[in-house]
């Protein structure tokens, strides 16, 4: 089973195409992950399989970084990034908790993990940043373990002491009538232990803010709304045995003056003079990397397309191109000598000649 997991195609086991946008693949995860659910195939065990299966595959293909890397070099490629089989459906509700929360109802997260909550952070991108790929060094404040006390709270370690009342249990017994309950001790609020001295950094919080810088690597071909993962930089654990959340960086791209994107293609509107458009010629057109020749073919017409192929954006091994939209400008304002020289252009040839119609009705 695991190898012929190991063989499958992430874009197949989706049923989506190699240049689908990050929408698709979420549309495309969902409904497969509400048809394969284990609530819908209870003791299923092939649509378990599949289910985890369309998991690995949206973790892969949502990220940009693992994208780049699955694209480029195939699971191969994912060795070095805490991509990972998911062992059993609950695993996939803790990654993708959010997904399933408007559909079926789970809290996501992993329920009792005590793990930290997720971070968000906003990059503006400039749009060349975003299309190229950039690495970026951001600064985040949160709150982290307190060092003078390690988390503890107290001034020292002689400090905490065992809570007297439940004897460190954290719990008491209570006689309601015949019944035995259980309930938080109230001297320790459940924690078992009390602080004598708390600590003067953090006031027996035992978390302090810190700043922390972390650098992002963020991959080329990247578009706004595009959110990057970035593992265990979220907020610490809740307590003992869990893990930091995540930190969710945002991206927006931002306008760029000439150019325009859809997907990877570069769209440029480019103006030309009407005299250019009837003869032909050589343009200079601006690229990301500087400039390109476009040969301008006589008698093009206003709004035509033309192609540069593979100067768009590169990203993994999927390039897009140049297409470059040629805007016929007629000129407004005319010399007395160049109303004369169309005047006799058009009576060697006659824009619309007299007597001839071109409908027929
Ligand atoms: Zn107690
Ligand atoms: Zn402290």
């Amino acid at each position: 089973m695991t190898a012929r997991h190991a063989k499958k195609d992430f874009y197949e086991v989706l049923g989506i195409a190699r240049e689908a946008d990050g929408a698709e693949i979420k549309k495309a995860y969902r409904a497969k992950a509400m048809q394969h659910h284990p609530d819908r195939n209870p003791g299923d065990k092939a649509a378990e399989s599949i289910f985890k299966e369309c998991a690995e595959a949206y973790e892969v293909l949502c990220d940009p970084q693992k994208r780049e890397l699955y694209d480029q070099y195939g699971m191969a490629g994912l060795k070095g990034t805490d991509f990972r089989h998911y062992s059993s459906p609950e695993d996939v509700f803790g990654a993708f908790g959010d997904i399933f929360g408007d559909l079926f109802g789970f809290g996501g997260g992993g329920q009792g993990r005590r793990r930290g909550s997720d971070l968000r952070y906003q990059i503006d991108l400039e749009f060349v940043e975003a299309a190229r790929g950039v690495k970026k060094e951001i600064e985040l404040e949160r709150p982290a373990d307190c060092p003078r006390c390690s988390g503890s709270g107290a001034d020292t370690p002689e400090d905490v002491e065992i809570c007297s009342t439940c004897r460190g249990q954290g719990q008491v017994l209570r006689q309601r009538g015949p019944f035995t309950m259980s309930t938080a001790c109230p001297a320790c609020r459940g924690e078992g232990r009390v602080i004598k001295k708390p600590c003067k950094e953090c006031r027996g919080h035992g978390q302090v803010r810190e700043k922390k810088k972390v650098e992002v690597a963020i991959p080329a071909g990247v578009e706004e709304g595009n959110v990057l993962r970035v593992r265990g930089e979220g907020m610490p654990s809740q307590g003992p045995g869990g893990s930091a959340g995540d930190l969710l960086i945002v991206l927006r791209v931002l306008e760029h003056p000439v150019f325009q994107r859809h997907g990877l293609d570069l769209v440029l509107a480019f103006p030309v003079s009407f005299v250019q458009a009837a003869l032909g010629d050589t343009l200079a057109v601006p690229t990301l990397d500087g400039e390109a020749d476009l040969k301008l073919p006589a008698g093009t017409q206003p709004q035509a397309v033309l192609r540069l192929e593979g100067l768009g954006i590169k990203a993994g091994r999927r390039t897009g191109d140049l297409l470059v939209q040629i805007d016929v400008k007629i000129p407004t304002k005319l010399t007395a000598e160049q109303k004369e020289l169309l005047r006799s252009y058009a009576a060697t040839e006659g824009v619309s000649p007299k007597g001839k119609k071109w409908w027929n009705l």
